[in-house]
């Protein structure tokens, strides 16, 4: 990532959590292959160091074309799904060329399938079962496979996969959409003759409902230590922050009762106060809803945040850590601070956070 040395915004990238992350999905479902999921710059974590660290996963995913094509010139030999599939037959051309799996969820890819008969692919049928968002309807199915049978090059590999939306807070929403794609299954597999391998869970299809891991399981969040469940922290699944997130002091000022911080006097002292100006601001990645009273940890020690976040700067009321001092070391999230933690506070939800630290961080990457 770019940053000048003069940043004192740093992501720590712990890939050792990361590896016992991966062991932890193992141990969940010792009879699936793992399709690591990468997208965004694997959640934000800097894509090539986790893939290589995750050398033992069997298969990385991935959004973007762009972002698949990046692990194949860096050398990751392993299996690469497209997530979306391509949207163009250049794309589809470009796919082939670097032995992309590709995700077929719209009767467009099959046009383009059937425009550019050249390649034997891997696919992956996706059905919608309930996200409305990717993926055919079951009733598409039967079409979806005469149309297949009819390419004059068979794909060499068919797969079925569906995607939960809910799997994180809702028992009943996810059993059917798991009764919704075992019965497209047995459609499939009656009118085909084969029984094609299936994928179904994210992170918290996998650790939450082990009867939907089937053959192959796609965590993401979970792999960076954020908690999959809305309920429940991600230490209650043995997960631990890959990422945290670190600035410093740049300023202590003194500010009497009455007075305010920050854009917007959005925060005003009741109390003569010790403000710290922390170098870390929204363009950063600390997310600008975050609330006055949300946690900061300085010198390891929970502070209040005090008024509106800046692009560069937030500030923090130390009345009562009075060991806060101009350099005294800042962190954002991370080990003490769970990003699930800082997420809620901000009323969203950790992949945005992690997804969103800036350019200006310091990568660092400790093994
Ligand atoms: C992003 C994504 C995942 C990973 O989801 P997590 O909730 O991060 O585990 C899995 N499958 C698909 C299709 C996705 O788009």
């Amino acid at each position: 990532m770019g940053a000048s040395a003069s940043s004192p915004l740093r992501a720590i990238i712990d890939l050792r959590a990361l590896r016992a992350n991966f062991e932890t999905f193992r141990r969940a479902a010792p009879q699936s292959r793992i399709l690591a999921v990468v997208k965004a710059n694997a959640y934000g974590h800097g894509v090539l160091p986790v893939v290589r660290a995750l050398g033992a996963a069997d298969g990385f995913a991935v959004a973007r074309l762009e972002e698949a094509i990046e692990l194949r010139e860096a050398g990751v030999a392993q299996r690469i799904v497209l997530l979306e599939g391509v949207f163009s037959g250049a794309q589809l051309r470009l796919a082939r060329a670097h032995q992309l799996d590709l995700v077929l969820h719209d009767t467009s890819q099959l046009d383009m399938l059937e425009a550019d008969p050249a390649g034997r692919d891997e696919l992956w049928v996706k059905i919608d079962t309930g996200m409305s968002r990717l993926g055919f309807r079951p009733e598409q199915l039967a079409s979806v496979q005469a149309r297949l049978r009819a390419l004059p090059q068979a794909p060499s590999r068919i797969r079925l996969m569906s995607h939960f939306a809910r799997a994180d807070d809702d028992a009943a929403m996810t059993a059917e959409q798991a009764q919704r794609f075992a019965a497209a299954r047995r459609q499939w597999v009656d009118a085909s003759g084969e029984t094609p391998e299936a994928s179904l869970a994210n992170s918290a299809g996998a650790l939450l409902w082990p009867q939907a891991t089937l053959d192959w399981i796609r965590p993401g969040i979970g792999l960076y230590g954020a908690t999959p469940s809305a309920s429940r922290a991600a230490t209650e699944f043995g997960l631990t922050p890959v990422m945290s997130l670190h600035s410093a002091v740049i300023a202590i000022r003194s500010v009497a009762t009455g007075e305010s911080v920050g854009y917007g006097a959005s925060w005003r002292a009741t109390r003569p106060s010790r403000i710290a100006i922390v170098a870390a601001g929204y363009a950063d990645g600390v997310p600008r809803h975050l609330p006055s009273g949300a946690p900061v940890l300085i010198e390891g020690r929970r502070a209040p945040l005090a008024g509106r976040v800046s692009m560069d700067m937030i500030a923090v009321d130390v009345t009562e850590l009075p060991q806060a001092t101009v350099g005294s070391p800042v962190v954002l999230w991370g080990p003490g601070l769970p990003v699930d933690e800082v997420a809620a506070a901000a009323g969203t939800i950790a992949y945005e956070l992690l997804c969103g630290v800036g350019r200006r961080a310091v990568f660092e990457y400790v093994d």
